[in-house]
């Protein structure tokens, strides 16, 4: 049996109009038929390539056989945020990469489909629950509810720890509510998701921005800093503090808030809107201006489609949708008039040999400038974490990353960090993987062992 199955997507011009997602989830006829193309390997490389190792030939087994509720049991029994992964995970460089199914010339099996399918049958009956130690006098805290906070403070609850958990935002999620938008994400999965971890005992203390670490070594047993990467890298040119500039992160932030009815969006009815850089940011940058009713939308990318680090997916998505890509060019200059964007410079760039990274360098082609009218520019270079914080924290930083051993313990003794403040920017499944190792090591030390 060969053939994957593409349950129907709304066509683009509908689905601009609006922030909800547009892909239809697999129905029970379409889930056995795509359950069946998985040939059960032995040391399944899907497995291997997921890095919160879930069991996804023996979920898919369950499927098959009708067992939608222990398919779910298995996928959550290593990943807690399992639902929300199905919707996020960058599969195409994850588990369906490695599926076995690509050598064999065909289209890998469809598995995050499958795992948003278990979810969806597991949603009908209730969110499944697993046991709890019997308490125990010990106490950690966590900073930072993002999937990497929420998923060392789920583990550590069902160790039996007395956990707490502080976040500067009103609300416990992350970037999975404040970064990636509903039309990629299912924000009702991932607030479900947090509902269930949090009634594993853990308290929550929103709009709480944690600064003083002493103050809570003095109270806590150990603490899990999972405080993310919330400020965008800037483009270092002439222009980038006129009005009409933003920075990546804080747009995504805004037009989160907005569709949360607690903020206001950018207003972009109309407007052209150039986004700098590359990355799975950019493109979701692109895809909500759109949405926001932009009238032309250009992505401006310094390399060529092959080296784009966004996923091809997305890529076809907003080229779908209207997106136009501006590839081997360079932003210089920022124009602007009574202190409000008018104009980019750019500069034409040239291709060279690979590095060391095995990235190919680029140079500016002399002469090659030119100048595009633009009404906003919206920049997506990067991500880092906020260094201020970081430096009340008082821990040892490399490359403005907060430095762990493999145990993810910090340079102060009981400290552990993990997710995007030391990998310097993933993803939600490898955030929730490395809080959950980070738990384990915490337990460790909490007991008595190493650090
Ligand atoms: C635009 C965008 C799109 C993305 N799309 C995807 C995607 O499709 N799929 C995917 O898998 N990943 C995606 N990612 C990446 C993913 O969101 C992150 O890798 C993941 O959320 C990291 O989890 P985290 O817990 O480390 O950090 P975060 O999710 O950033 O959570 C950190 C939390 O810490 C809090 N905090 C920070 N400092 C403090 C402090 N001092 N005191 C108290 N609280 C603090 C913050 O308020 C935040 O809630 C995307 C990222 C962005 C920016
Ligand atoms: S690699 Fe593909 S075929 Fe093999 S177990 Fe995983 S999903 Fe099934």
């Amino acid at each position: 049996m060969s053939g994957r199955t593409h349950p129907p997507i709304l066509p683009p011009q509908v689905r601009i109009k609006t922030f909800e997602p547009y892909a239809e989830n697999l129905d029970d006829r379409m889930a056995l038929y795509e359950a069946s193309r998985c040939i059960t390997c032995y040391e399944p490389p899907c497995k291997e390539a997921c890095p919160t190792h879930i069991d996804i030939p023996e979920f898919i087994h369950r499927i098959k056989s009708g067992n939608y509720y222990g398919a779910a049991k298995v996928i959550r029994q290593s990943n807690i945020f399992g639902g929300e992964c199905a919707y996020v995970c960058p599969v195409e460089r994850l588990c369906e990469e490695k599926c076995v199914r690509n050598s064999l010339k065909d289209e890998p099996v469809a598995i995050s489909l499958l795992q948003r399918f278990a979810f969806e049958k597991e949603r009908k009956k209730g969110i499944i629950k697993f046991e709890k130690a019997p308490p125990k006098k010990k106490k950690v805290a966590v900073v930072g509810a993002g999937p990497a906070g929420l998923s060392a403070a789920y583990e550590l609850a069902r160790k039996g720890y007395k956990v707490t958990v502080f976040d500067s935002n009103p609300k416990a999620g992350g970037l999975m509510l404040y970064g990636i938008l509903p039309w990629k994400a299912s924000w009702e999965v991932a607030e479900s998701e947090i509902k269930n971890i949090l009634e594993y005992g853990i308290e929550f203390v929103p709009s709480k921005k944690v600064s003083d670490l002493k103050a809570l070594l003095n109270e806590y047993g150990a603490v899990f800093i999972g405080a993310g990467t919330s400020k965008s890298a800037k483009l270092g040119i002439e222009g980038e503090d006129l009005k009409g500039v933003y920075p990546a992160q804080d747009f995504l932030y805004d037009v989160a808030r907005h569709l949360q009815k607690k903020g206001k969006a950018p207003d972009l009815k109309g407007k052209r809107v150039a986004i700098i850089g590359g990355g799975d940011t950019a493109i979701d940058a692109s895809m909500a201006s759109l949405r926001l009713g932009a009238e032309r939308v250009y992505i401006i990318y310094r390399r060529s489609l092959a080296e784009m680090p966004a996923v091809p997916y997305g890529r076809k998505q907003a080229k779908e949708e209207g997106v136009e890509f501006l590839l081997l060019s360079s932003p210089v200059r920022i124009h602007g008039k009574n202190g409000a964007v008018t104009a980019i410079e750019c500069v034409k760039m040239a291709l060279g040999e690979p590095d060391q990274s095995g990235r190919r360098a680029v140079t500016p082609i002399k002469g090659s400038e030119f100048k595009m009218d633009i009404d906003a520019v919206i920049v997506a270079v990067g991500q880092k974490p906020d260094q201020e914080a970081l430096k009340s924290f008082g821990l040892k930083l490399k490359n403005g990353l907060i430095e762990t051993d493999n145990k993810f313990a910090t340079s102060i003794k009981g400290v552990f960090a993990g997710g995007d403040v030391v990998n310097g920017g993933e993803t939600v499944v490898k955030a929730t993987a490395e809080g959950k190792l980070a738990a384990e090591s915490i337990d460790q030390f909490l007991k008595g062992g190493s650090k």
